[in-house]
């Protein structure tokens, strides 16, 4: 049994056509290597499009990158040793025995 791609004509046997809930028989009209080219295509086409959108999204990564300098804590609140303080209690804080409060 085979049937012919809607895409690139070919009688091709069924095993080659993916399944689509779109089609009353369950199966895509278009074979496998088609859809699979589908991708690199629509690349080719539209590259400009897609390299616009990665640029678009790494500049805006970079945007976020920038404010993380804003979150820490300015130096003169490192020198005040308010910061160091909390350190120093961090390290002074003990851990629970381990094991045994579980
Ligand atoms: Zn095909």
């Amino acid at each position: 049994m085979s049937r012919s791609c809607v895409t690139c004509h070919e009688d091709k046997p069924m095993s080659e056509f993916g399944i689509s809930n779109r089609y009353d028989d369950g199966v895509s009209k278009t074979c496998k290597s088609c859809v699979n080219g589908r991708g690199k295509r629509y690349y080719a086409a539209n590259s400009k499009e897609v390299n616009h959108r990665v640029t678009l999204y790494r500049r805006l990564n970079a945007d976020a990158l920038k404010n993380v300098p804003d979150v820490e804590p300015d130096p003169s609140d490192l020198l005040s040793g308010d910061f160091e303080d909390q350190f120093v209690h961090m390290d002074d804080d003990e851990f629970p025995p381990e094991s045994e409060t579980y």
